[in-house]
């Protein structure tokens, strides 16, 4: 090893589902990688039930892990294709239908257990020649005119080219980095639970807007579906509290009992939701993405989709440096990733963020516009065409 050169290319910090999938497409595109993380990520299991957290996977997203060769893995070990999103108003009644197989699709995307992706994507690392270290939590870093050094809670300090942050929604690197971030604390929890319901799922996702913030019955493979309820915090805290059946009970007028009845098959689990976009995306020789950069309401479904559709792009941009021979950590091939994915990641954040705030306001005139424009938005076929798409990540 050349004692003047930092030891690796990139140097990745967080190994979830984003961290991990960044780690493998560097490392496809020929750059020297170690992934930096604290918790080994848990093992996922055939003959386990289906885990709490689950998250819808658009098209671009399953497009990704098939280039990094872990889509056919994923598919067959467990997912559920949703073909039909259902959305609606409780308090108008209006709502929008998406269909795939009207726009030409075999479906609209897949839900998918979080540990299934990230530990498959973990597996694949070192057949790629990655750099595994775990665990490896980051404590510190600096940077030098060439590079950056890391400090590890555990082991040897580390010097890499580029520092990738990709350390979730809490990112205390991106703090370090001296990157603030803007948006709001929603004040809310989803609640989460997988239940059997008294009607089948017909591979759907169901949504519907209350006064008190949405509720997701998203398609499990074995016929449940997974709920996702978003409530105010004391609301939530009273939903985790209640027993089985008051907690159904509860979700079944939530959800309008669309479904019909609903029975509880899991434990309940929460999360706490804000929004969160980060002034920069790229400072010196870091640079941020996944939840580091951009935490969002999860009522679009999107927040692990906006994440690897950063990977792709960084990827992109510095491989294209590398193959031409060029420096990937010059200032502005790193300003040319954070501008394009900040833009895109903002204007994203704030549209879920402008649905969130369009669907809490409750004055009388207010829901009556907020219908009238979504009967007249779900009869625009080639309107709501492009709003699939942006949603697919296909535009
Ligand atoms: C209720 C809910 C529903 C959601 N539904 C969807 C959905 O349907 N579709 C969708 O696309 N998204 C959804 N999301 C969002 C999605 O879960 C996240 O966007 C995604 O998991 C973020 O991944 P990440 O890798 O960026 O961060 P994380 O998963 O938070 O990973 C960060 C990793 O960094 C590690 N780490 C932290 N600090 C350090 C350090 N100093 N050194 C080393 N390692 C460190 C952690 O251990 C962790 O493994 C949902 C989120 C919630 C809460």
């Amino acid at each position: 090893m050349n004692a003047r050169r930092p030891a690796l290319d990139i140097a990745v910090a967080g190994g979830g589902m984003v961290g991990a999938a960044c780690a493998l497409a560097l490392a496809q595109r020929e750059f020297s990688v170690a992934l930096l993380e604290a918790r080994e990520p848990a093992v996922w299991r055939a003959d386990e039930p289906e885990d709490l957290r689950v998250i819808a996977l658009a098209p671009s997203s399953a497009r990704l892990l098939d280039e990094l060769g872990v889509w056919r893995g994923i598919e067959a070990a467990r997912v559920s294709p949703y073909r039909c999103m259902r959305v609606w108003d409780a308090a108008s009644g209006a709502g929008l239908a998406f269909d795939a197989a009207r726009e030409g699709r075999a479906q609209l995307g897949w839900i998918v257990e979080n540990k299934l992706v990230a530990r498959t994507l973990w597996d694949a690392l070192e057949g790629a020649g990655v750099r595994r270290a775990c665990p490896a939590q980051v404590e510190t870093f600096s940077q030098r005119e060439d590079r950056v050094m890391l400090d590890l809670a555990e082991g040897e300090p580390l010097s890499a080219s580029l520092l990738v942050i990709a350390d979730g929604a809490g990112s205390r690197l991106r703090e370090q980095a001296g990157i603030a971030a803007r948006g709001r604390d929603y004040g809310q929890r989803a609640v989460v639970a997988h239940v059997a319901t008294e009607r089948g799922h017909e591979c759907t996702a169901w949504q519907r807007f209350t006064a008190e913030g949405p509720i997701a019955l998203l398609p499990l493979r074995d016929g449940r579906s997974s709920i996702v309820w978003s409530l105010p915090e004391a609301r939530a805290r009273e939903m985790l509290a209640l027993d089985d059946e008051g907690f159904c009970a509860a979700a079944g007028m939530a959800s309008d009992f669309r479904l019909g009845r609903i029975t509880a098959t899991t434990p309940r689990a929460s999360f706490p939701l804000r929004l969160q976009v980060a002034e920069r995306f790229a400072t010196g020789r870091c640079v941020l993405l996944g939840d580091a950069a951009h935490a969002v309401h999860p009522l679009a479904g999107q927040g692990a989709n906006l994440g690897l559709r950063d990977v792709a792009e960084l990827a992109a941009t510095l491989g294209d440096e590398h193959d031409a021979g060029r420096d990937f950590t010059a200032p502005h091939v790193l300003q040319r990733y954070a501008r394009r994915r900040r833009s895109a990641g903002t204007l994203d954040a704030r549209g879920f963020d402008a649905i969130e705030r369009m669907f809490a306001w409750q004055s009388p005139a207010w829901t009556a516009a907020r219908g009238l424009g979504m009967r007249a938005i779900d009869v625009l076929e080639p309107l709501k065409r492009r709003l699939s798409a942006h949603a697919a990540g296909t535009t």
